[in-house]
């Protein structure tokens, strides 16, 4: 049985009492078209998605974008950064920390509607303070609506990708939409998926029965898979990559090629630190290869401002979901990244 706890406003009515400024909106859509840029071809720049795991309080977050946003000023010709600020946590089991949506403070249990106006408060002040609007993950697409308006990247998970929902919502978003391969990494499904995003769709969404045009920029991203036996197998390598190339010329109606190197996750296995041998390895194929090079089109990194990280929120920006980079070690990483573009 569910027991209705509280009701929780429409997206409109929150909205409405917490818009994106109008001078910021302008950002906003400007750092879109950088991104459609870079996925459909029409930039040579990288993109980077970089920042924690999951933001589970707002000052060190707000901290990480203001020092991305002064890097950013020295990249912009090469690279378009994007910060994650992901509010919504899928977890391997099914229970634990949610991510901010659910619970504002990670320590207390949950608060939705708190989450909500949280989320959009820290989502609004990122873009004011570091000129940087963000990727956040799309856990839940019913409430992809709260954040439609502040968002740049969209993920869908490996968790979620498979799913119906995810992809009919993904066909409708004006933004790059990330698609990881499922945990089990099957090239087909992922090529599924985007086919799916990328194709219009009418469905009930919400409220309504709603009609798409499609997403022409919905994309790859590799993250690893996990075998039979619970084992991370990496699959940034020049073979997968060239299985999503190829898949695309058989898949005629697919755009814009590309693909997004997950640096972490079952790439790494978690060990954060090899995230720099594994973009490093990633942008030498590029040189190697000419069809590599048009397909890659960027990498996710997940950082903070202090490496690893913790089970409860005691050191000051220290991921409290997966392992990152230290803020160091990222700043050199975004600059070699940059060199190398
Ligand atoms: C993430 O990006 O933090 C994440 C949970 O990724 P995945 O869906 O690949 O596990
Ligand atoms: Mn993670």
């Amino acid at each position: 049985m569910f027991e209705k706890q509280i009701r929780i406003p429409s997206a409109e009515e929150i909205i409405e009492k917490q818009p994106l400024p109008k001078s910021l909106v302008k950002i906003k859509h400007e750092r879109d078209e950088l991104c459609k840029d870079v996925i459909a071809g029409r930039s040579q720049k990288l993109l980077v998605v970089v920042g924690p795991c999951s933001a589970h309080e707002s000052a060190p977050v707000l901290e990480y974008v203001r020092r991305l946003g002064k890097l950013n000023e020295q990249v912009k010709d090469k690279l378009v950064l994007v910060p994650r600020i992901y509010t919504n946590k899928p977890r391997t089991k099914g229970v634990g920390y949610k991510g901010m949506f659910s619970q504002p403070d990670p320590e207390n249990k949950e608060d939705i509607l708190k989450g909500i106006q949280t989320i959009r408060a820290l989502h609004i002040a990122a873009i004011e303070q570091s000129g940087l609007s963000a990727a956040d993950e799309m856990l839940y697409p019913e409430n992809f609506d709260y954040v439609q308006d502040v968002l740049t990247y969209v993920a869908v998970g490996a968790r979620s990708s498979e799913n119906q929902l995810h992809r009919l919502v993904s066909s409708g978003i004006d933004v790059p939409v990330g698609v990881k391969n499922s945990t089990g990494g099957s090239i087909p499904v992922l090529l599924n998926s985007i086919f799916a995003s990328q194709s219009p769709q009418v469905f009930k969404y919400n409220e309504y029965q709603v009609s798409t045009n499609g997403n022409e920029y919905a994309h790859a991203v590799l993250r690893g898979r996990v075998d039979h036996h619970g084992n991370d197998i990496p699959n940034y390598h020049y073979e997968t990559v060239m299985e999503i190339f190829e898949g695309y010329s058989k898949m005629s109606e697919l755009k814009n090629l590309a693909v997004v190197i997950d640096a972490n996750h079952s790439n790494s296995g978690k060990r954060f630190y090899q995230q720099i041998r594994i973009v490093e390895e990633v942008l030498q194929n590029r040189l190697y290869d000419k069809d590599f090079k048009r397909a890659v089109k960027g990498f996710m990194i997940e950082s903070f401002l202090e490496e690893g990280c913790q089970q409860h929120d005691v050191v000051f920006g220290k991921s409290i979901t997966d392992p990152c980079l230290g803020w160091a070690d990222t700043e050199r990483l975004i600059l070699d990244i940059a060199e190398k573009a």
